[in-house]
């Protein structure tokens, strides 16, 4: 099939490549010349595991192109949008204005029957009002919320856990979308994923409630460390405890610094934003709960460097490993990591923050803070080390070792991801969030 993809980010560059690697003859339009450029040529400007050799292979097929051209979405069938939907400044709603300009800028190019396919994240009701301002040009609009993870984005591309698809009220047209739809993932549909077909507003609703409680139970398993500070209890072996519950199951328990990136934060905020538009905001309210219980745990790893380094970190040397807001990522959109590592910069410690590949993006957000190309370079004389974002690079440290580079040996877990008997073993003092101080 012939398709369009609309916004070549995260979202729009993966499933643009991993649309040709099914065989389809795919367009990649962004108005960012410079990402465009880069994935022409094969190299994705931002870091996701497979990328570039999918990227690779599927221009070599010449089955994927990229352009600022919107003219070049002419004539194909299926057009996807994958622009970003941030949160508006001041708001806790989402901007839709790269929605509208895509639309707007794609409606020349229409034909009658074309089919219109959302990805991004938008709040319910958003499809319906883009086929409205589509009317004109005779095209459909569906939508398929996407539920990729930076990290595991091809994979979960390919071999997601469901697909769902939002589908026009009209019967012939939701037949023929629902038909087009499963010729579009039709390798996909036969390794077994299973579709969910709904209305237009259940699919977007389906995204924002699969946030909304990925969001729920993180900040749950944080609101639990609160408490296990408190009483000097340990949130891992609770978490693990609770986990074996099959109705809970352990994942998404880790307790630590909490979400961040581009989706969980603004996705929940949007969410409540909406539910209050449509006189529902007294169902959603539990959700700003869950947004202060992980902002607050950004401010507790702070707190935790200033009570390890005798009650303020004004003067004293810390290394932050990682700054992505997760591992296998260079995303540093609201990162926890990275604002953990701004605030103590703010209160006068000397930061030396490393990550395996979010160096660049974390420097043109805080073009302030200190940044170096290795660990080593990082722990130096450190007064304090800080783990704040779980890569594997950071798991695999060997504590012996690293007790020798630095000046004293404190480590604070920001993840709970490393081996604490290990590095209590080599001499470390290991504090981490929601753990009791002593072993
Ligand atoms: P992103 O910022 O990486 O990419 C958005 C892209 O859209 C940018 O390259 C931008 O230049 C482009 N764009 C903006 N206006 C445009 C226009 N008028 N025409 C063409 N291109 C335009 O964002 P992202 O992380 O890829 O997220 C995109 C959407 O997907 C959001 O709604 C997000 O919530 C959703 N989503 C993201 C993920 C993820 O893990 N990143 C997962 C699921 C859903």
């Amino acid at each position: 099939m012939r398709m369009t993809v609309i916004g070549c980010g995260y979202l729009g560059a993966v499933h643009a490549a991993s649309m040709a690697e099914l065989g389809h003859d795919v367009v990649g339009i962004d108005v960012d010349e410079a990402k465009i450029a880069a994935l022409a040529s094969g190299l994705p400007p931002f870091f996701e595991p497979g990328l570039p050799e999918l990227l690779d292979r599927a221009l070599a097929t010449g089955r994927l192109r990229f352009t600022t051209d919107y003219a070049e979405a002419r004539g194909n069938a299926v057009h996807f949008v994958a622009v970003g939907t941030p949160q508006q400044p001041g708001a806790l709603a989402a901007d839709l204005k790269y929605v509208h300009a895509a639309a707007d800028a794609l409606a020349p190019v229409l034909t009658p029957g074309d089919l219109v396919v959302g990805k991004s994240t938008v709040p319910v009701g958003t499809a319906r009002a883009l086929a409205a301002r589509l009317e004109g040009t005779g095209a459909v609009v569906a939508w398929n919320p996407e539920f990729l993870r930076e990290g595991f984005a091809i994979e979960d591309t390919l071999h997601p856990d469901r697909l769902v698809y939002g589908l026009p009220d009209e019967p012939d047209s939701r037949d023929l979308v629902r038909a087009t739809l499963d010729e579009v993932y039709a390798a996909t549909i036969a390794d077994g994923t299973p579709v969910v077909a709904t209305d237009l507003e259940t699919a977007e609703l389906v995204k924002s409630a699969a946030n909304a409680f990925l969001a729920t139970k993180i900040s749950f398993i944080n609101a639990m460390a609160e408490v296990c500070e408190a009483a000097g209890a340990d949130v891992t072996q609770l978490a693990d405890a609770i986990g074996h519950d099959a109705r809970i199951g352990r994942r998404f328990l880790n307790a630590g610094l909490g979400f961040g990136g581009g989706c969980l934060p603004k996705d929940i905020r949007a969410f409540m934003a909406r539910a209050g538009e449509l006189g529902a905001d007294q169902a959603l309210t539990f959700l700003r709960e869950v947004d202060q219980i992980n902002m607050r745990r950004r401010s507790r790893a702070v707190d935790l460097a200033r009570e390890a380094l005798g009650g303020s970190v004004l003067g004293r040397k810390i290394a932050v490993l990682g700054l992505a807001f997760k591992p296998d990522s260079d995303d540093v959109r609201d990162s926890p990591a990275l604002n953990v590592a701004a605030q103590l910069a703010l209160q006068g410690a000397s930061v030396l923050c490393h990550d395996p590949r979010a160096i660049e993006n974390s420097r043109r957000r805080f073009p302030e803070l200190s940044y170096v190309a290795t660990i080593a370079e990082a722990v130096r004389d450190a007064d304090a080390v800080m783990v704040l974002t779980e890569w594997n690079d950071y798991r695999e440290l060997d504590p012996v070792l690293l007790a020798e580079q630095v000046a004293q040996p404190i480590v604070i877990d920001g993840r709970n991801c490393l081996d604490s008997a290990a590095w209590r073993a080599a001499g470390w003092r290991y504090r981490a969030l929601g753990r009791p101080r002593e072993a």
